[in-house]
């Protein structure tokens, strides 16, 4: 039912100037409280990466129909930010429970849209829904700060202010959980909010909205349009807009960040990832070599987290046949397969990416130790899906090594000290993540210190903050000043008011004006 009311389903559709009367189900826009069908005549189509059929139509919203959500965006401001904080928290306390009741649902939309198992999208949903879970302590998260007495009878102390209308533009390997990383920080701190989802997966945010009406939310305060560049340049322009935040792609992210910011607004923008793990001879090989299995195909490769990267430093070096083993034996299949461990990727254009990607390395020089790109999965013939593949003899120049692949490839570079390991990683023009595999204390703490790196695991494959921290990817990985969720994400959607009172008594008033700077 609740699939129902944000995909309207079984209806003859006009697409440009064709008409079909397939039963492909038609992708909402979310305005004013509303799922209303767009009246656009340009229509994307929605693929199942397991199968390329086309599952549904996503509209590129019109002109009229982006203005009116974000006309709603602006009204419901009004009321929304003079609502009192407890009764923000309420309306995210009953989401989170709504989140959680739903979890297997929103993880079925996830896998049918973008690939990943079932219990990869129910990670997916989860992470998201921490977030969700911390905005629930907004009345600690938003206090100001007091300080009695700044001199004789003043005080001065700040509020937390919402900034107004604030925009989401988010990528389609996280469905449940970068939305969730936007709008429900920004909406508990008051402003109200305008979500563009990856036109790729839409539907996972489309559920995501009708809990947030369901928990309370009230009309206009979340409004959702579709579509891709105009969509974006609306976003980047549109004046009421006050904040963007934007997870993708650097091509896109930077472009977001430029225009966005020249049009006066705070921008975030997480892109992309090359993240190295660190393999140090004295690891615990076991522990190691399944985490770098797991964090490297994972999601098929297609996390900005994934460890894309492995550096195998001195006597690890001799652990590359075991590696290769252990990734043979993950099985490839549709997400929803029993047992699956790598789905495919997100569409055709992907999978040819990738594999040129593993084509450059062997052409350069470089040893192709597995090779996922003939893989063969039954009954799902005409999937997107590449096996896990894994590249050795990687050199710093080589193509593979300089682009982000985001599908289940894994190179491998060597060095002969921790130094050598450290000054690779740190010329390498991404900071996203980084993880370092040792049982020494020293040698931990020493990369830690040295790593140009904004998230570092210890023994711990994809360090994603949890939300009481940040997410800190920096360098080439992010443009902005105030990271995601956490302390920072409340700083990013929050302007401080600075109040400065003087209450004297009667006999210290003043007698005469005081034209001096006041000290
Ligand atoms: P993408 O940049 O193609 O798309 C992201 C969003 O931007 C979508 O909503 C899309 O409609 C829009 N968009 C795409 N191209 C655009 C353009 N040229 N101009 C304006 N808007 C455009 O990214 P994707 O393929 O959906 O996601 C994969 C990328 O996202 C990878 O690079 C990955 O590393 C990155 N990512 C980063 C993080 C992070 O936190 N650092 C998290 C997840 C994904």
């Amino acid at each position: 039912a609740v699939l129902r009311s944000v995909l309207r389903t079984k209806v003859p559709l006009k697409v440009g100037c064709m008409c079909y009367s397939s039963s492909v189900p038609t992708t909402k826009l979310f305005i004013d409280g509303k799922f209303v069908e767009s009246k656009t005549s340009a229509w994307l189509d929605i693929h199942n990466p397991a199968t390329n059929e086309v599952i549904a139509r996503v509209p590129k919203a019109t002109h009229e129909e982006m203005l009116a959500a974000a006309d709603s965006c602006s009204r419901a401001f009004r009321s929304w930010s003079e609502t009192s904080i407890l009764a923000r928290q309420q309306v995210f306390l009953r989401y989170q429970q709504l989140i959680k009741d739903n979890i297997k649902e929103l993880a079925k939309a996830i896998t049918l849209e973008q690939g990943k198992t079932l219990a990869d999208a129910e990670g997916d949903v989860f992470r998201g829904l921490q977030v969700v879970e911390h905005t629930c302590s907004i009345t600690s998260l938003m206090l100001g700060e007091t300080l009695p007495s700044i001199t004789k009878d003043m005080d001065t102390y700040t509020y937390r202010l919402p900034l107004g209308v604030c925009a989401g533009i988010t990528p389609f390997n996280f469905p449940a959980m970068i939305p969730l990383w936007m709008f429900p920080m920004a909406m508990v701190c008051g402003n109200t909010y305008l979500l563009k989802p990856s036109e790729r997966v839409p539907t996972c945010a489309m559920l995501l909205a009708k809990m947030l009406q369901d928990a309370g939310a009230p009309d206009g305060t979340l409004n959702i349009i579709h579509g891709q560049h105009d969509a974006v340049n609306f976003i980047c322009d549109h004046p009421a807009i006050k904040a963007i935040s934007f997870v993708g792609s650097n091509q896109a992210g930077e472009y977001i960040y430029e225009r966005g910011s020249k049009n006066g607004k705070r921008v975030q923008s997480n892109m992309g990832a090359k993240n190295h793990g660190v393999v140090m001879p004295d690891a615990n090989k076991e522990n190691t070599l399944n985490q770098l299995v797991g964090a490297a195909f994972g999601a098929a490769g297609q996390r900005c987290m994934a460890l894309s990267t492995a550096i195998l430093v001195g006597e690890a070096r001799s652990w590359l046949p075991e590696l290769v083993e252990r990734a043979k034996a993950l099985r490839v299949n549709a997400g929803d397969q029993a047992g699956a461990d790598v789905g495919p990727l997100i569409s055709p254009q992907a999978k040819e990416r990738v594999c040129s990607l593993i084509q450059s390395g062997v052409d350069e020089g470089a040893k192709l130790l597995l090779d996922g790109r003939n893989v063969k999965v039954k009954g799902y013939e005409r999937g997107n899906f590449v096996g896990p593949t894994i590249i050795s003899n990687v050199t710093p120049e080589m193509k593979c090594y300089t682009e982000e692949i985001f599908g289940p490839v894994l190179v491998v570079l060597e060095a002969d000290t921790l130094d050598d390991a450290i000054s690779l990683v740190n010329r390498n023009i991404y900071g996203n993540g980084t993880a370092i595999f040792t049982t020494n204390g020293a040698t931990a703490r020493k990369y830690t210190h040295e790593v140009d790196v904004g998230q570092v695991g210890i023994n711990v494959p994809i360090p994603v903050p949890l939300p009481m921290f940040s997410f800190t990817g920096s360098r080439g990985s992010f443009r902005g000043d105030m990271n995601f969720y956490g302390k920072q994400g409340i700083q990013f959607y929050t302007q401080i008011k600075t109040i400065t009172s003087q209450w004297k008594a009667e006999d210290a008033t003043l007698k005469s004006p005081a034209v001096t700077m006041p000290t």
